[in-house]
């Protein structure tokens, strides 16, 4: 993956979740671990609070050997004392940013003057000393106040692989509030020299087209708005219903349908970036914040879950972009739909539909997303070209890949069109 043209330059660092699968001795012992760690936690707070000692290596000091009295391993209390001194480094950096109101306001006096508090249940960071991971038996050995103990994990096959191959460092130690034990293993992942793209392929998010791509790809939303439509008809009845049964089914549903949204734009942001990389091109999108206010609904609770489904796959695009080193750039939304993408031509009326788009200048007609993405990935190109002004000067000027990809500089107004009529016909019908 990595070449010798493709050396690593970064990383990208990001959480991964595996579910353990205790049994119920190892359960019941994992559970009377993260109590104690955390009472000891509280205690450890306190201290500080009343000794007015915050940092890690002050308050190693005075509390390290009294919890390793308690019964804690020696790597266990120091990540215990780490935890109380990380979530007072917090509550100072809220303070400062004036979160907590004005110093002299009763919240901030409140707040400053009691000690910190950890839930019985507060995730306990875990490092290599008391956690040991065996990818091949998916098992972990994990510390406990009874010693080590062997438990199974599990995990999406895809986490897994990330889990074996890039973790680095802590892991935290979540117990769920419906009984479930995970680790949230911190993932390091080289990336490859982001490359110089030839051209972009533009992708434009819609309702009625989830995504569509500027080489004419498209995925539709029917299926994730038949599914949302059922599911807001079935939740209208379960809410009138109101029992706690029907709100235990209501949960379940609004999960299965997050993780129904989830894999559709993980597939749709995979095939977006492998696509983009195997044509050497970078990815451009519209401004995320654009799109957001750009969606308006008669219903705010369907704004949100589209503002929502578009965040995810902007995310995922980000994500799955960096970490193949595809350039990713975010183009000014405007008029993007209203604009001919063969001639430059803006008019409102140039959309003649949803769906359709037809130029009253030139005369190109196409599908109207289609129309919008060759547009994104024009401005993709003007914007990378724009920020990158020192490579521009050293390099004489070079066409960006094909003339089709080539970057063509777009006026508000229109351009008699002699010049781009070509691209009109060779990019001109849409998917179908
Ligand atoms: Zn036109």
């Amino acid at each position: 993956m990595v070449s010798a043209e493709n050396p690593i330059v970064g990383s990208v660092k990001t959480v991964v979740k595996v579910r353990l699968l205790p049994d119920d001795q190892a359960g019941d012992v994992l559970g009377r671990t993260l109590v104690l760690c955390n009472i000891a936690a509280t205690q450890v707070a306190t201290t500080a609070q009343a000794r007015g000692v915050f940092r890690n290596w002050d308050l190693r000091k005075i509390t390290y050997q009294p919890l390793r009295e308690e019964g804690l391993s020696s790597q266990t209390a120091q990540h215990v004392i780490k935890k109380v001194a990380d979530a007072y480094a917090t509550r100072t950096a809220n303070a400062r940013a004036g979160r907590y109101g004005p110093k002299d306001g009763a919240r901030y006096q409140r707040i400053m003057g009691t000690s910190v508090v950890f839930r019985p249940h507060a995730a306990q960071p875990y490092d290599d000393r008391v956690l040991s991971w065996d990818h091949q038996a998916r098992t972990v050995s994990i510390w406990t106040l009874e010693g080590r103990k062997i438990v199974p994990f599990t995990g999406a096959p895809e986490h897994l692989v990330l889990v074996a191959a890039h973790r680095k460092g802590e892991s935290d130690l979540i117990h769920d509030r419906a009984g479930r034990w995970f680790l949230a293993a911190t993932i390091d992942i080289p990336t490859p020299k982001v490359t110089e793209p030839d051209g972009f392929l533009g992708v434009d998010m819609g309702i009625v087209n989830i995504a569509t791509s500027s080489d004419g790809t498209n995925w539709s939303g029917g299926a994730v708005t038949a599914r949302r439509k059922t599911n807001l008809a079935v939740r209208r009845s379960l809410q009138v219903r109101g029992t706690k049964s029907a709100t235990r089914r209501l949960k379940k549903r609004s999960g299965r349908e997050q993780r129904f949204v989830r894999d559709v734009n993980h597939r749709i942001s995979k095939h977006i970036v492998e696509t983009a990389e195997r044509t050497g091109r970078g990815v451009a999108v519209e401004d995320l914040t654009g799109i957001r206010t750009r969606v308006r609904h008669r219903k705010p609770q369907r704004s949100t879950f589209h503002s929502w489904a578009f965040a995810q796959l902007g995310a995922f695009l980000i994500y799955k972009a960096e970490r193949a080193g595809v350039t990713f750039v975010q183009v000014d939304p405007a008029n993007t739909s209203r604009q001919c993408s063969g001639c430059g031509h803006v008019e409102k009326k140039n959309r003649t539909d949803q769906a359709s788009f037809a130029c009253l200048s030139c005369g190109v007609s196409l599908h109207a997303d289609h129309n919008a993405a060759i547009n994104i990935a024009a401005r993709g190109q003007q914007m990378w070209g724009r920020s990158q002004p020192s490579h521009d000067a050293a390099c004489p000027r070079q066409p960006a890949g094909t003339p089709e990809q080539q970057a063509r500089p777009f006026r508000a107004e229109s351009l008699t069109g002699s010049a781009t009529p070509t691209r009109c016909a060779s990019r001109g019908r849409g998917p179908r």
